[in-house]
């Protein structure tokens, strides 16, 4: 274990690429260049609020000393450290957008440990050459929720960025939440964030952009040479690409399985390695809606609604495979992996739900059988995660009347037609599950693994964040520790509800805005 203070960052990156190394973050364009130096802003006083003791221990790092905390708040850079802003482009809302970079995240340098090499970044540290008309800094309400959720999304099994720190800094930022001219005063937060790589679709699409072939080949072999080294030899740029598709696809697939909806899928918040990134506007479904977007400014169009969710994977790697193209001297290569992607999503996806529903085999028939789950949660649109631990809960050896032992209180007021097409479809799942070659308890078993039990709603999140505001901490730290069991048997009953209906409604508890 070693303190933050004293660790030896690496610097590849920086060394591997042309940056821009005035340290000027005068906003502006920076053409050619990957990055832009950039030193943390420091804040008025630290305080740490939290700390990941999970991935402190897979990153070999000791509990923050006072030092090691004004560190994670941008007050000290150490000698080893070469701060940076990495600069990238995107495409947002359907729109390209030219060059946009990190804002408001500084990447401070490269942790090697045994478990591999991990970048850290302090999302919240002050401006960079890319804040454009912003200030570069977090309120501690997104920061929250970035660290809360990345830590849970972890502990679910789906691929994330992670957060190792949240500190508060003292200082207050103005923020116009709701976007009606009322800015309010807000405290800041900074949090450490930690991935093998912040690398995204549109770094890459921001070298094709500026026709900086060169460049964009050196970072691509990059890529492969650092990320995924078992692809050598020819075409392996080619190969790469099918694999970020694969791993797009199972990203896909794994937040329909929690019901996630990350709220602004726009290609620079799109990572290379698969993981979820950038946690914004986000939401966990409550009632199972494929129209449902968590975010206001995804509003009429609901273009990042859960639903659409897997085919604006597909979009973006288009935007990618375009930005690649560059490097080919025809486009049938990749069109041909950007095809791969319906085949995987769908095997993933089927793969996925077969286990949500205890099965061990998806054939035609489970086929049939999960679609028609879905048509009846789009109908009857439940609680989806409640819905799916009850499932388990459907006796499949048991010889007496299945859709008897499932009569949760909240399907109470389904209207007739509903209510048929519910219980004719429990009576048929009821017999597949008997029929198949999983015993009752391992199907149950499986299905428990599969479905959360514990998800961090948006209005847990939100009460928690009041009560930080307020100087309290009581429900924080219950999530911090639920988050860590989301496929318990037991425990935390309280968190397993449905969201209720004052915070259907209410600013914060259901839908968000990008203010943060
Ligand atoms: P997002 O979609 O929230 O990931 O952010 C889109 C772009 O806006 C990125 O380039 C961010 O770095 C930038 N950005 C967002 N908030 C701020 C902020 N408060 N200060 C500076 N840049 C920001
Ligand atoms: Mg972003």
């Amino acid at each position: 274990m070693i303190a933050i203070s004293e660790k030896e960052f690496e610097n590849t990156f920086t060394k591997s690429f042309e940056g821009d190394d005035s340290g000027d973050r005068t906003p502006r364009q920076t053409p050619g260049k990957l990055y832009s130096r950039a030193a943390p802003t420091p804040v008025a006083a630290p305080k740490l609020l939290a700390w990941s003791t999970d991935l402190a221990e897979k990153l070999e790092v000791k509990y923050p000393s006072q030092t090691d905390i004004e560190i994670l708040a941008g007050n000290k850079v150490t000698s080893s450290m070469v701060p940076y802003a990495a600069c990238y482009a995107g495409h947002q809302f359907g729109n390209w957008a030219g060059q946009l970079g990190d804002g408001r995240a500084i990447n401070l340098g490269e942790w090697s440990t045994k478990n591999g090499i991990f970048e850290l970044q302090l999302k919240g540290a002050g401006p960079t050459a890319y804040s454009r008309h912003a200030d570069g800094r977090a309120v501690l309400r997104s920061s929250v929720r970035e660290y809360l959720m990345s830590e849970a999304m972890h502990h679910l099994g789906v691929p994330t960025t992670r957060a190792l720190s949240l500190v508060s800094t003292g200082d207050n930022i103005l923020r116009d939440m709701f976007y009606n001219g009322n800015p309010e005063y807000e405290p800041g937060a900074i949090v450490t964030r930690v991935a093998p790589s912040f690398l995204r679709f549109g770094n890459f699409e921001l070298l094709a952009a500026q026709r900086e072939t060169e460049k964009l080949r050196q970072l691509v072999n990059w890529t492969i040479d650092r990320y995924y080294p078992h692809l050598t030899g020819e075409e392996n740029i080619l190969k790469w690409f099918e694999e970020v598709v694969e791993k797009t696809a199972f990203l896909m697939s794994e937040w329909q399985r929690v019901g996630f909806v990350h709220g602004v899928m726009n290609t620079d918040n799109m990572s290379i390695l698969g993981l979820t990134i950038d946690y914004g506007p986000f939401s966990f479904l409550d009632n199972y809606d494929h129209n449902f977007t968590p975010n206001t400014t995804d509003l009429p169009g609901r273009r990042y609604a859960f639903g659409n969710q897997p085919s604006i994977g597909y979009w973006n790697l288009g935007r990618l495979a375009n930005a690649l193209s560059l490097l080919f001297e025809d486009t049938e290569g990749l069109e041909a992996a950007l095809g791969t992607y319906e085949k995987s999503f769908w095997d993933y996806y089927y793969g996925m739900m077969g286990r949500k529903l205890g099965f061990d085999k998806v054939g035609k028939k489970e086929k049939e059988l999960i679609s028609r789950f879905e048509k009846m949660l789009s109908v009857v649109q439940p609680d989806m995660t409640i819905f799916y631990r009850l499932l388990a809960d459907v006796p499949s050896e048991a010889a007496s009347e299945p859709v008897l032992h499932f009569q949760p209180s909240f399907y109470d007021n389904l209207e007739p037609q509903d209510e048929e097409l519910f219980t004719a479809l429990i009576a048929d799942y009821y017999n597949m599950r008997k029929n198949s070659s999983l015993s009752e308890e391992e199907s149950k078993k499986l299905m428990n693994l599969n479905n959360p039990r514990i998800i961090l709603r948006n209005y847990l999140l939100h009460q928690a964040i009041e009560e930080l505001e307020k100087g309290e901490n009581m429900l924080f730290l219950k999530l911090q520790e639920a988050l860590k069991q989301p496929y318990s048997l037991a425990g935390f009953e309280e968190l397993v509800a449905k969201r209720p209906e004052w915070a259907a409604k209410k600013a914060g508890c259901s839908m968000l805005s990008c203010s943060s």
